[in-house]
């Protein structure tokens, strides 16, 4: 019987996880192993994945992986049930020393932990910094480092990513074993969630095994005092030799005792901290003494800056890593042949070495804790549990899933739109200040039409981003967004993707910027790149003034349905980019989706606001400066060359209208016109003209003459651009509420020469091709800056700009084709 036999509320007893690799290992570290009890909680609303609880916390895993791991059920085999011996540990009663200290009193300190631990909390209490915290997995996925002072030292903090472990598996474990043998920090930081000690606890484990300098942060104590278990800490912090600080980091509270527990470890003084070994019991103690005893009397062993015993448990492991380092010894190949040995002796006797290792360890913090800690008997679980019953509900949990995106996109766009009308007025403003008291000329234009006008262009979508924002902090703070992750897997795990990636795909309708933005809650990099890859093919609301325009010249009837298609071609290239990409370049399988969900927890209002400000900040600081100089550049080709000649007659047609008797009303607008006529001559001369009507042959297969080819590259600022381009070129004045007068124009075009004189110039076929186009193609500078800070290469960033042209041009070539076959 296997996992996945199991229907909801039962319970069962692991036998063995079959299957190899990164996956076997992570859930056995997760804490799948024999003789553990799990119980199905529930399924998600599409039957996959399952949520399962496991050494009272709580885990999803998908079917396939599930039938994966054996069980029975007590009432069926009760002799299966093995004693784990607890071997206690091996005292070497030596004191552990500081390295080296330096005149300058420096410490570095590097925190370890589970994901969801406090880490990244504790982190920013004591750096004042405002990294993100979230009540999700995966939140911190690069190192963050700062830097303060306390009592005189100095102190470097790094956060490290969240691990369960340090095996080599992931890359944020090999970032994390790298970072503690390579950069030696002087005191590790573990910090434990108390709450849940008997997994979190294995990392430790692996910590002692390295030999280093370890504090523990017991952070949140709160949880465990609710709870009213009893830990009896001193016992604890003298069993493993490493001093235990109660903390509760969303309170600071414990924090400066954590920190002069730094110093009174770093300057020695600190009994606690001694060299101790974890006994693993008979059949593994003598081969991993044995290989520590090879190991250390290497030559070269103390070139590695590795514990011997280390790497010996490592070894024994096979761990990749740990042997491509002992490959480097003097007697590497005496070391791997005991290896061998003890290896196939360990085998014919029990399963494989890795199993036993964890096994042993596990069995070790069973019995450790069986000492020290009474459970609590207060189940405070019970609302967390009332919550999750309705929020995963297996009918209703999708419409609410649904709901709170549609609460989000609501508040983010509708809601947005006030303060960035506000944002816009201001603009108009500054621009119409510059405009009164600035002469006419050049730079006037340069700061009105391309600074004020390109720093607007950024500066409108801030609201948008901190709303956004708002929304995606509190749905990790509350730790509603694994559960999101958990009903939307299945769907989003068919294109190839994760759960996690339909987030930011559904703020894409909004606008594709934040969107590419919100893919950093994904932490597998693979899923992240794929994600901002087809979030443009989302169509943002921006390219809505563009159907509509086009749908009201060309379309009377099933002008829904139209506007409808475009969308829906949108997520199917989405979808097909995706299976290309996930078949293609990024082959390689995705990680296991074994998922924590944690419990619920209620989220401070200064974390949001902290994530509000930072995700504001940083969009103004990276974006602003790419979106600054494109909107310049776009500037100068549209402004140069300047044709006197138009000029001069313009501004003589104008002077005559201004100085004739006719009523006031009239003569405004005939001035409107004039000067929209006027820019409209100057734009066909410029160089974006020109080169509007340079590249137009392009464009011939589908018919779009030259004004619409320059839509097309004015659209690359932004797409509403389009229209508004499209308005000057056609000498018309576009209100963005009423289209209807540039639609009447564009519609009325008729060729006044060659072949098909007298027919109009665009046809139905030729609009949809046309928005087929506007829809796919280049996704405006600000996503393309976007996504170039977000995946921090310039090579996403060309791939998405080459990719979506060429595909827009050639599904308008086909949809033009295939229109004009069909009608
Ligand atoms: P990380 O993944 O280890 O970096 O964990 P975070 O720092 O992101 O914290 C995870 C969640 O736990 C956040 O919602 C925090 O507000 C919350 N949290 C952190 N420390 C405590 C604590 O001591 N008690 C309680 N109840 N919650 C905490
Ligand atoms: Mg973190």
């Amino acid at each position: 019987m296997t996992l996945f036999d199991l229907t909801q509320g039962e319970k069962a007893i692991i036998r063995k996880v079959k299957g190899k690799g990164s996956f076997r290992k992570r859930i056995i570290e997760m804490g799948f192993i024999a003789g553990k009890e799990v119980e199905v909680i529930k399924k998600a609303p599409l039957k996959d994945p399952v949520e399962y609880k496991i050494m009272d916390y709580f885990v999803s895993l998908r079917n396939k992986e599930a039938q994966l791991i054996e069980v029975y059920q007590e009432s069926e085999e009760n002799t299966e049930n093995v004693e784990k011996e607890f071997n206690g540990i091996i005292d070497l009663k030596t004191l552990k020393l500081s390295k080296k200290k330096d005149e300058k009193k420096t410490i570095n300190v590097a925190f370890v932990g589970n994901p969801n631990s406090g880490k990244t909390t504790i982190f920013n209490c004591m750096s004042g910094m405002t990294e993100r915290v979230g009540n999700y997995s995966g939140v911190t996925v690069d190192a963050k480092l700062a830097q303060f002072k306390h009592k005189g030292y100095k102190i470097n903090v790094i956060d490290l990513p969240g691990t369960y472990s340090i095996t080599a598996y992931t890359p944020e474990e090999l970032f994390v074993r790298k970072f503690i043998i390579d950069q030696q920090p002087d005191i590790v930081i573990n910090v434990l969630d108390s709450g849940n000690l008997e997994r979190n606890l294995y990392l430790t484990t692996q910590l002692i095994d390295m030999d280093i300098k370890v504090i523990a942060a017991l952070n949140m104590h709160d949880e465990l005092e609710k709870k009213g278990a009893v830990l009896k800490e001193q016992e604890l912090a003298e069993m493993l030799g490493i001093p235990l600080i109660p903390t509760v980091g969303n309170k600071e509270k414990g924090i400066d005792e954590l920190l002069d527990k730094v110093i009174d470890v770093f300057e020695d003084r600190d009994e606690i901290v001694r060299h101790i070994h974890i006994n693993y019991g008979k059949d593994l103690a003598q081969p991993i003494d044995e290989l520590e005893a090879l190991i250390e009397a290497d030559k070269n062993a103390e070139k590695l800056n590795v514990s011997p015993r280390f790497l010996a448990i490592k070894i024994l492991e096979k761990d990749k890593d740990a042997l491509k380092r002992v490959m480097s010894l003097k007697n590497a190949q005496k070391i791997l042949a005991l290896k061998d040995k003890h290896i196939h002796e360990i085998e014919q006797v029990h399963q494989d070495c890795e199993t036993m290792i964890t096994d042993a360890k596990y069995a070790f913090i069973d019995g450790a804790l069986h000492q020290v800690y009474q459970p609590g008997t207060i189940e405070k679980k019970q609302k967390s549990w009332m919550i999750d019953q309705l929020l995963t509900h297996k009918i209703l949990g999708i419409p609410i899933f649904l709901f709170f995106m549609w609460l989000t996109f609501w508040a983010t766009f509708t809601l947005g739109e006030y303060p960035m009308n506000w944002i816009e007025m201001g603009i108009d403003a500054l621009g119409g200040f510059v405009s009164q008291y600035m002469l006419d000329g050049i730079f006037k234009d340069l700061i009105i039409n391309g600074i004020i006008g390109g720093v607007g262009g950024v500066l409108v979508f801030i609201p948008n981003i901190v709303i956004l924002y708002f929304f995606v902090s509190l749905m990790e703070d509350t730790g509603y967004m694994a559960r999101a992750v958990f009903i939307m897997d299945r769907l989003m795990h068919k294109i190839g993707l994760h759960g996690k990636s339909f987030i930011p795909l559904l703020m894409g309708f909004g606008c594709n910027v934040p969107a590419i933005t919100a893919t950093r809650t994904i932490e597998s990099r693979r899923d992240r790149i794929i994600t901002m890859l087809i979030t443009p093919f989302m169509s943002c609301s921006a390219r809505l003034p563009v159907y509509i325009l086009f749908i009201l010249a060309f379309f009377e009837n099933h002008q829904t349905t139209i506007l409808f298609s475009l969308y829906v071609l949108g997520i199917l290239l989405a979808i097909l980019t995706s299976l290309l990409l996930t078949n293609t370049a990024f082959k390689k399988a995705d990680l296991p989706f074994v998922m924590e969900l944690p419990p619920y927890r209620m989220p401070t209002l200064r974390s949001l606001i902290k994530h509000m400000w930072v995700s504001a900040e940083q969009y103004l600081k990276k974006i602003g400066g790419i979106i600054l100089i494109a909107s310049v550049i776009i500037w100068v080709l549209s402004y140069f060359p300047r044709d006197k000649e138009i000029i001069n007659t313009y501004d003589t047609k104008i002077a005559v209208v201004s100085n004739s008797s006719i009523a006031e009303k009239e003569k405004t607008e005939k001035i409107t016109l004039l000067e929209i006529e006027k820019q409209g001559e100057l734009q066909t001369q410029s160089y974006i003209g020109r080169i509007g009507q340079f590249v137009q042959p392009i464009f011939s297969p589908m018919q779009f003459d030259w004004k619409l080819s320059v839509g097309i590259l004015t659209g690359v600022a932004a797409k509403e651009v389009v229209v508004s381009s499209l308005g000057v070129l056609y000498k018309t004045v576009v209100d963005e509420e009423d289209p209807k007068l540039l639609a009447q124009k564009l519609k009325t075009q008729k060729h006044t020469s060659g072949p098909s004189i007298g027919k109009p110039i665009i046809t139905p076929i030729t609009a949809f091709s046309y928005m087929v186009f506007v829809l796919i193609y280049f996704p405006c500078v600000a996503v393309v800056a976007a996504i170039r800070k977000e995946s921090n290469k310039w090579k996403y960033a060309m791939f998405s700009v080459f990719y979506t042209t060429a595909l827009a041009w050639v599904l308008s070539f086909l949809t033009y084709q295939l229109g004009s076959w069909l009608f």
